[in-house]
Order: structure tokens, then sequence, then C-alpha cells
């Protein structure tokens, strides 16, 4: 409370309890002097329905003795712990390595809840449907590689961009079968034998299109899962 404030509160309690009221006018200096230092920290009102003016109306009518400052003190802690029990901590944006902005974040959005500034965080855990763009990516990353990066990928590898193509012009999907042909395994590539320089057999080598007879075993896998080819 400012200087002002503690008069004003002053006032209001000398008109609820003349005893209270300092003739005096050294006496009357004294006394805001005096409740000026000890309320420097209560404020008078705030957002979140605390009221000096209240502590002081309530305790006139409640108690014979005359009030003290320590009597708004004590009310304003407890009001401050009541909405303090209330919040729990949001997570400072603040770097968790920088120890001094962290702990002045914390301690701000505290004093924010408190004073009424802002309203304490009620939130326990995450509950809630989960944001549509945090579904976007989490199904991006489920594919592996984010399907606008393997668009630009499939520059690079002709063979899994045919076979992409295929899937999305729903035709069958070669690769998923066996060669029956040249014993390819499912998602191997077709091979070939290359011969080499000196005319012998060299290792066998990846082939750009699946043999013809492994598509149609493609397709008339799809066609025995119900799939229309
Ligand atoms: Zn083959």
């Amino acid at each position: 409370m400012t200087p002002q404030e503690v008069a004003a509160l002053l006032a209001y309690m000398g008109r609820l309890d003349p005893r209270s009221v300092r003739t005096d006018r050294a006496e009357a200096r004294d006394q805001l002097a005096q409740w000026s230092e000890l309320l420097a920290e209560v404020p008078a009102t705030t957002a979140n329905g605390w009221d000096a003016a209240e502590v002081i109306r309530r305790h006139v009518t409640t108690s014979p003795y005359p009030l003290l400052p320590v009597d708004v003190t004590r009310e304003w802690h407890t009001h401050a712990r009541d909405v303090l029990g209330r919040h729990v901590d949001p997570p400072p944006a603040a770097d968790p390595d920088d120890v001094t902005s962290w702990r002045a974040e914390l301690l701000g959005t505290r004093h924010a809840v408190v004073t009424g500034t802002r309203p304490p965080n009620e939130q326990r855990e995450l509950t809630g449907a989960m944001h549509a763009d945090v579904a976007a990516r989490l199904a991006e990353l489920g594919r592996y590689i984010p399907p606008a990066v393997e668009d630009v990928l499939d520059q690079f590898r002709p063979r899994k961009a045919a076979r992409r193509a295929a899937i999305k012009a729903g035709k069958p999907d070669a690769l998923a079968v066996p060669c029956t042909y040249c014993k390819a395994e499912a998602n191997s590539p077709c091979t070939r034998g290359a011969v080499g320089p000196d005319r012998r057999r060299g290792p066998r080598v990846d082939m750009r299109q699946p043999h013809p007879c492994r598509v149609e075993a493609a397709a008339a896998a799809r066609l025995a899962q119900g799939v229309a080819a």
C-alpha cells in the first residue's frame, strides 16, 4: 500500500472505530508512518478478492480490541496462501540453465497470481484433445520421414519413388510380395545376374523395375485380400 492508500484506510478505520483516531498531529503522523512501513508489502485491493478495508470492517464487527497493522498483514498472508494453494507453477519459459531468469520468472508469476493480476493456474495435468498441429506433427513423425521430405528424397531413389507412386495410384505394390523368379524377398528389389568384364558371372545387381510375374503376384495378393486391383 502506498502512504496515500494507508491514509485512506486509517480514515475508514477512524469512521468505524473512533478510538483509533489520533487527534494530535504528531501522533497522527507517527501512526501513518508506522502503518505505511508495516503494510508496504500488502496491497489495498486485488483482482482476486482481497480488500484491506474489508479486513478492518470485519475486525471492528468481531473484536473489542483496537486493530493493529499485524491484523491486516496476517489476513493478507492467509489470503496469499489460499490463492497460491490453488496455483500450480507452470514451467517458466526461461532457459532452465539460466537459474536467475528462471527463478525470477517463477516468482514473478507467483506474485502476479497472489496480487490477482493473473488467475491461478489450476491445471494439474494435460487434459483435453490433442492440438491439431501436435497431432499432425506426431503423425508425420510416426511415418519416420515427413511426407514432404520423402517427396524431395524420391528424386534420388527412383525405385522407392516408383513404389510410392504405385501405392498412391492404387496399383499393386510389387515389392510387398517376394519374387518367385529371382527369389528376391519382400521389400527387397528384384535382382539380375551381371556379367563381369572377364565374362565371369559377377554379383547380382538390383533392378529398377520388378519382374512382371512379381507385379502379377502382388495384384493377385491384393485381390485375395478383397481389394480391387
Ligand atoms: Zn524378381
